[in-house]
């Protein structure tokens, strides 16, 4: 018999930014529905009606779009589903496996000692009644009525076997006393009406997957397979937060990191192949085994990100650099040229070497992107000394005759000239640098003149050397 095609899902809260371990569970859930063929849902869990809002669903949407993670399918929105999550608690009640139970404290009141002093978690008292709702009276909730003893057992991909007591798990509620649907309720059902086959996500939800798997049961439903996907941790080992930097995929795009580049390295944290690193998508999609997936938190290493990064940056087409240089600069107070798109061409291939982020790249193109003339600070004031004048303006005719505009030529006559005039580059190549830049970084003086150009090289030139002091 062919098994079933495998069904995975992402189910975030649109309740703010899209946090990276999301992000790293739709990565997961993604790869190994492209590994298997199967499907990679988005289901969007806007139950908490207080808390959910449509500006997150849009951030859902863009994250996972610009991560590369295109779901199949519409996404399915949790709250149109609330009669379909009642329903089944109706067959749950008419089965005996939920019951009505008082919302209000004072008929709950004693339960939890109770329960305590029993050595058990809360158990309703109204779970052995078998009156209706109206004997209980208004308002109340809906609870599971966890069975009294025996074990709930998963087996989990990355965790194992785990076994939790029944005794520890509480008649959990699954109507609110307004009739919502409490989430756990909402997960199961709509997994189940999705046809999803795997729920990989992060492992604070693995006690859920208890309560979720007695849901399964009691309504004569197969569970899913999960795995339970280790912690994201920072460098130092502790759990990730403000303090380590970024910590939504918002963030990671705002502070210039390639799409690819998150892809690559999320896809390392908690999985990875042999001792590879950087690797494609189709590699990953072509390796990829939720079995694979390790239970130790993963650590997020800035360094080895950036390394990643400056690696994808070195890889990418110069246009595709240019527009997100651009947009980076528009969040800036930067009054850019008309031509700023082509200078940012000319500048981005000798430069992109050197940067680790979109806004490294930014600040290496900014000395191409000065209007003439520049001003120049009290260094490279200093640096133009009469004697310093002189050379330069004899360096500025011997470059207008130059003849290839290229970084080894140019290098080559710069040689030649410090040669001619009989001293080192350290001479005039500072001063050179400063003109040329106006103290803004710059690659080494040949390529700073090839992403110039010779006359706005020429120009820059002469201003400087017309500047009185
Ligand atoms: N809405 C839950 C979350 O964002 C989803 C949990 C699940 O994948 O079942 O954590």
């Amino acid at each position: 018999m062919p098994s079933k095609p495998v069904v995975t899902r992402i189910a975030p809260s649109p309740t703010g930014a899209m946090h990276i371990g999301n992000a790293r569970a739709a990565l997961f859930n993604w790869l190994y529905a492209r590994h298997e063929g199967g499907k990679f849902l988005l289901r969007i869990e806007d139950t908490d009606r207080e808390r959910s809002t449509a500006d997150s669903v849009q951030v859902i949407f863009d994250s996972l779009e610009w991560l590369g993670l295109q779901w199949d399918g519409e996404p399915v929105f949790q709250h149109a589903r609330a009669d379909l999550h009642r329903a089944a608690v109706d067959r749950m009640l008419a089965w005996g496996s939920a019951v009505p139970c008082d919302g209000t404290a004072e008929r709950s009141r004693g339960a939890p000692e109770q329960a305590k002093d029993e050595g058990h978690a809360l158990r309703s008292p109204w779970r052995d009644q078998t009156a209706g709702h109206n004997q209980v009276g208004q308002p109340h909730v809906i609870r599971f009525r966890t069975p009294d003893d025996g074990e709930t057992v998963i087996e989990d991909l990355v965790r194992g076997t785990v076994r939790f007591p029944n005794k520890d798990l509480e008649d959990f509620v699954l109507l609110r006393t307004d009739g919502a649907p409490i989430y756990n309720l909402a997960v199961t059902v709509d997994d189940h009406d999705m046809g999803v086959t795997h729920v990989a996500r992060g492992e604070e939800h693995l006690s859920n997957a208890a309560r979720q798997t007695l849901m399964y049961h009691a309504l004569g439903w197969t569970p899913p397979t999960f795995a339970h996907l280790p912690l994201i941790l920072g460098k130092d080992g502790a759990k990730l937060s403000k303090r380590h930097g970024a910590q939504s995929v918002g963030e990671f795009r705002q502070m210039g990191y390639l799409p690819e580049t998150v892809r690559n390295y999320l896809a390392k944290l908690g999985w990875g192949h042999g001792d590879d690193e950087i690797f494609s998508d189709a590699q990953a999609i072509a390796w990829f085994d939720l079995n694979d997936v390790t239970k130790a938190p993963a650590r997020l290493d800035w360094d080895k990100l950036n390394h990643f990064n400056n690696h994808y940056i070195r890889q990418a087409d110069d246009e595709r650099l240019t527009g997100l240089v651009l947009d980076a600069l528009d969040t800036r107070d930067v009054r850019l040229p008309a031509d700023a798109r082509a200078r940012l061409l000319a500048a981005i291939p000798l430069v992109k070497e050197g940067a680790k982020t979109i806004l490294e790249l930014a600040d290496l193109c900014l000395f191409a992107l000065k209007t003439r003339p520049l001003a120049l600070d009290e260094k490279g004031l200093s640096q133009l000394t009469d004697e310093t004048r002189a050379r330069l303006s004899r360096l500025r005719d011997a470059l207008e005759n130059q003849g290839d505009w290229t970084p080894q030529p140019l290098e080559a006559a710069l040689k030649q000239f410090a040669a001619a005039e009989g001293v080192g580059m350290g001479k005039f190549g500072p001063a050179l640098r400063s003109v040329l830049s106006g103290g803004a970084p710059a690659p080494d003086l040949a390529g700073a003149l090839t992403i110039l150009g010779r006359s706005e090289s020429l120009g820059r030139l002469d201003d400087a050397l017309s500047q009185v002091r």
